[in-house]
């Protein structure tokens, strides 16, 4: 799965003393029968019972969907070799009670259904055990299990599913774990003019009535997790890499957007490094994607039809850095197809193995098959994430104990992804490129369609490199948080005359292993001109560095010159004075510029800058920097500096900046080259920020009148990007301006730009409105509820804000959090009052975490890291 929002999904960190607990439990032998909860979720414990209770399982599947219902009908006829007959078999089911269960030829009665689970009795089951299941079940409405969806703009009916981690029993009952793969074989009966998409290719299709009937081929062994079944009017697109056929799908409102010789490009690309790198050949019989209506992942990984955002059609002319993003999406997917499709976690402790390798090996296939030059900056960009995650106090290692699915849930998130891909990139480092992808092949071939866990990995790694990686792994991937670590050095006789490198234990105490490279300065003619590097390896708390030869007084110094590292460096007192020299062009390396960047914003979260001081260096680095890349990771969509201008800075300060740090950025509107890259991000940027009132007009006339400045085209979503931006601001004529552009783009894109845009407008009726729509979130489609909520609480909009803070708590301490994953997202990170950034409000939300007796690990895990954030901006504040 690949997230796009930094932070998505979160969820409950507390549970790793369970490990222990997990092995001592009684195995199937002295079977005291486990007692399942009646609650959707799937502990650890019963799934390890159920591996050794059932093997060699098929489910054969028939799916019949018709126009107009919000309800589908399904048969699932499930073989499975059973290791005893004596104990009941518990199959994961989320719906209504079946119409007909048969067991190996006969019907039964005495099936019993709770929340979650369907038991068969164990005086029905054989060694080999036919269960034979007829239900009808709805769809679901949270954006997991099996979508149904309706094109507002034509009407037509889109079915796909998305199961990562815990949903495929949601649209039939299984054995939903990892670990017990089987093959499918698939039917789906829908009406004849829609397309029916499944992992396989096509067997046969016939006619039945006014259905179409298609049966897919056989899947190779599977896990439930990656099953995918699609139905509905889908535009299909077709070529091949070898003998690998590639389908493209997408809805037909969306055909026109649909960039299908680039995606086929990267594609073909793709598969061909990889099936090189990793020394394997594609392992499914076809490649595909298709892009889903109200996704709310960046993609998922299902062999032969992989889902994917319709952020990545693009309607419009978009930055070269946007599609370098859709690459990586497609990239990440692909990889997965290896790491995590082909060999499969055991359970979801070892996620990392899938999603930190899909991010790594992304990075390395975009670097080497596309020779996109810019894919390790993207890469260091993304680190951010783990350093962010990294820092909460609920952050967890790598390696992590799961109890169950629930937890899992949470556990998509920047350790897994962003730490662990750095975490690889380390190993990689260490072990040098033949150790590497010898490795991998290795393990590829030792577990092709099986399960596997940290241990094998590893050790093939260990094995063809010939290295004990026993340090490695506990350095890496079993201790939590990160290291602080800053340089400190002097000068004597204009030369350097000692230099340390120091370093502060992570919150879990550890004081780790690092390898770096420093970079030495010297000013010359207004450039800063790299003198020396140093390697250098550390792990105590202070570590003199020696240095061969003498190195002349430096004026600037990073200690982390090709971010092979993950720590926190931070830039001392003498190097700061130069930092805007830095921003200003005065280093040739791109990379180097954008992780100075990266570390003034840690800086600040660090309290160790103020956002003042960051702004003001920020200022002359914008209007000078002149990579594209660079500038797409400062300004694109994760954007740390409009974080800080809207989180870290008070509305009277950012009041007294606004002026000139708009007239910055419209200035390089202006004097990009038309139509490039450049001026969009510029443009796309201002569009989103710009706050002054008269500037505020000009863009609105800009919009009425469809006069941009030369170069850029107001397409449907920077229209909408500028409206939603007059409404924040309470434009007059916003309110009128959105219901005309509702019209003009009817597209459900454009409805959820239409409802944020209410939600956004700072008036107490639009606020109230929405607030009450939230409790009834089942009616508002996912993606626009996730939208909007993001909208609600604005920057400047402080005295909104707090007349929900009490209503806010209540309804905290009140939700069912159970029932809804979903909301979690939801509350904790848009709904929360964050903007306020007062200490009052932490009081006051810590005392009601403590008091609060319904929450879900998960929810619990989300509310300490809304505080978390909380407590930052308050200390940055006082700092200021
Ligand atoms: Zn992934």
């Amino acid at each position: 799965m690949k997230i796009t929002s930094l932070s998505l999904v979160r969820g409950n960190a507390a549970h790793f003393a369970l490990a222990a607990l997990i092995l001592l439990l009684p195995a199937l032998a002295q079977a005291a029968p486990y007692k399942r909860p009646a609650e959707d979720n799937l502990e650890r414990v019963l799934a390890n019972s159920r591996r050794e209770q059932v093997k060699s399982v098929n489910y054969a599947l028939h799916f019949t969907f018709r126009k107009g219902q919000d309800e589908y009908a399904g048969h699932a006829v499930i073989t499975a070799d059973l290791s005893t007959t004596k104990m009941p078999l518990s199959l994961d089911w989320l719906g209504k009670a079946p119409d007909k269960i048969s067991v190996n030829g006969e019907e039964i009665k005495d099936f019993k259904t709770q929340t979650g689970s369907l038991e068969i009795p164990a005086a029905h089951l054989k060694p080999k055990t036919e269960i034979s299941i007829e239900f009808t079940n709805t769809f679901s409405k949270e954006g997991d299990g099996i979508q149904h969806v309706v094109d507002p703009e034509d009407k037509a009916e889109y079915v796909y599913t998305d199961f990562e981690p815990y949903h495929a029993h949601e649209l039939f009952p299984c054995f939903d774990q990892p670990d017990l793969k089987a093959h499918f074989d698939l039917t789906i009966s829908a009406p004849s003019e829609w397309k029916a998409i499944g992992n396989e290719l096509v067997d046969t299709q016939k006619t039945e009535g006014d259905l179409q009937v298609t049966r897919f081929k056989t899947t190779p062994l599977l896990s439930t997790y990656l099953f995918f079944v699609g139905a509905g009017p889908y535009q299909e697109w077709k070529d091949s890499e070898g003998t690998t056929p590639i389908y493209i799908y997408a809805r037909k409102s969306l055909a026109r957007y649909v960039d299908v010789e680039n995606i086929f490009t990267t594609s073909k690309k793709g598969l061909r490094f990889y099936s090189g790198y990793f020394g394997f050949a594609y392992p499914f019989s076809k490649f595909g994607l298709l892009f889903a209506p109200e996704f709310g992942w960046g993609g998922m990984e299902n062999p032969g039809a992989i889902v994917a955002n319709e952020r990545n059609l693009f309607r419009g002319p978009v930055p070269k850095s946007r599609r370098d993003g859709r690459d990586s999406l497609i990239l990440h997917e692909m990889a997965h197809m290896w790491f995590g499709d082909l060999v499969t976690m055991r359970w979801w402790n070892d996620l990392w193995l899938n999603e930190s390798f899909a991010t790594y090996m992304a990075t390395i296939a975009q670097d080497r098959a596309l020779g996109t030059s810019t894919a390790w900056q993207d890469f260091a960009g993304g680190k951010g994430w783990g350093y962010w995650q990294d820092q909460l106090v609920t952050t967890h290692p790598i390696e992590t104990e799961v109890k169950d699915v629930r937890t899992a849930r949470g556990n998509f998130d920047g350790i897994t992804y962003a730490k662990g891909g750095a975490a690889l990139e380390q190993l990689h480092f260490f072990v040098g490129e033949d150790g590497f992808q010898s490795g991998v092949q290795d393990y590829f071939r030792q577990h092709a369609f099986g399960n596997a866990e940290r241990e094998d990995f590893v050790g093939a790694i260990a094995a063809s490199s010939h290295k004990n990686l026993n340090a490695w792994t506990h350095a890496w991937l079993q201790t939590a948080g990160l290291n602080r670590v800053s340089a400190k050095w002097a000068c004597q006789n204009g030369e350097l005359s000692s230099f340390s490198l120091l370093q502060e234990p992570s919150s879990s105490h550890t004081l780790s292993p690092h390898r770096t490279r420093v970079g030495f300065f010297h000013k010359e003619n207004g450039e800063l001109k790299l003198i020396k590097s140093v390697d250098a390896a550390f792990s105590a708390k202070a570590t003199k560095v020696s240095l061969d030869a003498a190195i002349p007084c430096p004026d600037f110094v990073y200690p982390n010159l090709d971010d092979k590292d993950y720590a926190l460096y931070s830039i001392d007192e003498t190097s700061l004075k130069n930092t805007s020299l830095v921003l200003g062009g005065g280093v040739k390396d791109p990379l180097l510029r954008l992780l100075v960047w990266n570390t003034l914003y840690q800086m600040v979260r660090d309290a160790q800058l103020t956002p003042a001081r960051y702004f003001e260096l920020a200022s002359a680095g914008l209007s000078q920097e002149d990579d594209d890349n660079v500038l797409a990771n400062i300004l694109g969509k994760h954007s740390q500096l409009k974080d800080a201008y809207h989180q870290y800075l008070s509305p009277q300060e950012r009041e007294q900046i606004a002026p000139a740090f708009e007239t910055a950025i419209w200035n390089r509107v202006l004097g990009a080259d038309k139509g490039s890259s450049r001026q969009m991000t510029f443009f796309d940027f201002y569009s989103k920020t710009v706050q002054s009132k008269s500037r505020l007009a000009d863009l609105r006339t800009m919009l009425e009148k469809n006069t941009p400045p030369a170069g850029i085209e107001l397409d449907q979503d920077r229209r909408w990007a500028i409206l939603l931006n007059l409404a924040r601001h309470g434009d007059a004529k916003a309110s009128t301006l959105v219901e005309a552009e509702s019209a003009r783009d009817p597209s459900d894109s454009g409805r959820r730009f239409a409802y944020s845009s209410r939600v956004a407008t700072p008036a107490m009726d639009s606020k109230k409105q929405f607030w009450k729509a939230v409790e009834s979130p089942e009616k508002i489609p996912p993606s626009t509820l996730r939208m909007a909520a993001e909208e609600f609480h604005q920057p400047d909009d402080l005295k909104l804000s707090e007349y929900f803070v009490k209503e806010y708590f209540q309804r905290l301490k009140k939700i069912n959090w159970k029932k809804s994953d979903q909301l979690v997202e939801v509350y904790f990170e848009s709904l929360f009052p964050r903007n306020l950034c007062s200490k009052t409000l932490l009081v006051q939300s810590q005392a009601e975490l403590k008091s609060a007796t319904n929450l879900t690990p998960l929810a619990r895990r989300s509310w300490l890291e809304g505080n978390d954030e909380l407590a930052r901006c308050v200390k940055i504040s006082s700092h200021r």
